[in-house]
């Protein structure tokens, strides 16, 4: 008999809209030296996997029961970290600040309505537009990637999106905005203003969070993740804070139980034990000013970093100097910006590698 015939994407009754994709996601290649998805390089400390796994082998007889479909503990243990006077009912937690941002299309935005963010800036928030059915409207960022009040509030005017994302320190440039930047866009927006903060751990002296203009802006929403500062991307946490109203908001979306009972116990671990966890930001920070520094004697433009991660311009098409690096066994990132690649800072003798192979091939 004939093997059966296998299907295509194309031959499914697949929404108009997501014919032709391909799935979002940068190459997960096993090569020595990983400097591409902006992680922590810094395996988790040891007394902090023993924490881990008691916390998690004290879950595993209940596995039987749902978890708290709330994570009223977990939140807590977040407002408790941000300070900023918020407490449980500001905070709301899922897998990643990928669902986070999730949630909340599916609840501001959706069809029939749109969002906007301003290009480049992180390349998941037009996904989650499309996958929420949310119309995307890119907008413009200055010369050197920056964000003027005046360019921010002549293109929220223009457009009048339902969501607006701010994106401080903004990946892939790198920059934290201005905070007179978010109290203008909130002024003008006629609806959410979502400022994904991602990176804001590793911002440099004087750069303010957003969270300090929470209060008294229910349309304010700050999003943040254990993926970056923390080293807890495969632990699949990120969260909120916002107005108690917002959180009302996303349960009305979220599937139950969203939040595992084991990722709970392990993201509860993690906070109770952020100094360690949150130990290496500094060393971070020191890899990225020393690759800027380094890049800039080379003669080469690159844009300033609040972040763990580095934009510098290679002269020349970005995706041959993307494999001229591979090739030597140091992977970064072509983020699809003309002449410009992005790498994430880890530890030093990461940076030693990167610098040489760059020092190859220029
Ligand atoms: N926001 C920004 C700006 C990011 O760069 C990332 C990770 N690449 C995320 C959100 C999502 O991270 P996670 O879902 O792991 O919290």
């Amino acid at each position: 008999a004939d093997a059966p015939v296998r299907a295509s994407l194309d031959d499914l009754p697949i929404r108009d809209d997501l014919r032709g994709l391909r799935p979002y996601g940068a190459p997960q290649l096993d090569v020595p030296v990983r400097l591409n998805t902006n992680e922590n390089s810094h395996p988790v400390p040891e007394p902090v996997v023993e924490a881990i796994g008691k916390a998690l082998a004290a879950e595993l007889r209940d596995l039987n029961r749902y978890p708290d479909r709330d994570a009223v503990a977990l939140r807590a243990d977040l407002a408790g970290y941000l300070g900023h006077g918020l407490t449980v009912e500001h905070l709301w937690a899922a897998n990643g600040s990928n669902e986070i941002q999730q949630q909340l299309l599916q609840a501001f935005g959706g069809p029939g309505r749109t969002a906007l963010g301003f290009t480049p800036a992180y390349s998941m928030h037009p996904l989650l537009a499309l996958g929420t059915g949310t119309g995307w409207q890119p907008a413009r960022r200055g010369a050197d990637f920056g964000l003027t009040v005046d360019d921010a509030v002549a293109q929220v005017r223009e457009q009048r999106p339902d969501v607006v994302f701010l994106c401080s320190p903004n990946n892939p440039t790198g920059t934290a905005l201005d905070p007179e930047v978010v109290a203008a866009v909130l002024d003008v927006a006629p609806g959410m203003v979502v400022v994904d903060e991602a990176y804001a751990e590793f911002a440099r002296p004087g750069t303010v969070s957003a969270l300090a203009v929470l209060p008294g802006h229910p349309r304010l929403v700050v999003t943040r993740t254990m993926s970056k500062a923390f080293g807890f991307a495969g632990g699949r946490l990120g969260y909120l804070a916002a107005d108690p109203a917002v959180v009302a908001a996303v349960q009305l979306v979220r599937l139950p139980y969203h939040l595992s009972a084991l990722t709970q116990a392990a993201a509860r671990a993690a906070l109770a034990h952020r100094d360690a966890l949150l130990g290496t930001v500094a060393s971070i920070k020191a890899q990225r000013d020393r690759i800027v520094t380094t890049l800039r004697e080379w003669g080469m433009r690159v844009a300033d970093s609040d972040a763990n991660f580095v934009l510098f311009e290679v002269g020349g098409e970005q995706s041959v100097a993307w494999q001229a690096l591979l090739d030597r066994g140091v992977l970064v990132r072509d983020v699809g910006l003309a002449g410009w690649l992005r790498v994430t800072a880890g530890t030093a003798s990461e940076t030693d590698a990167f610098l040489a192979a760059l020092a190859e091939t220029r």
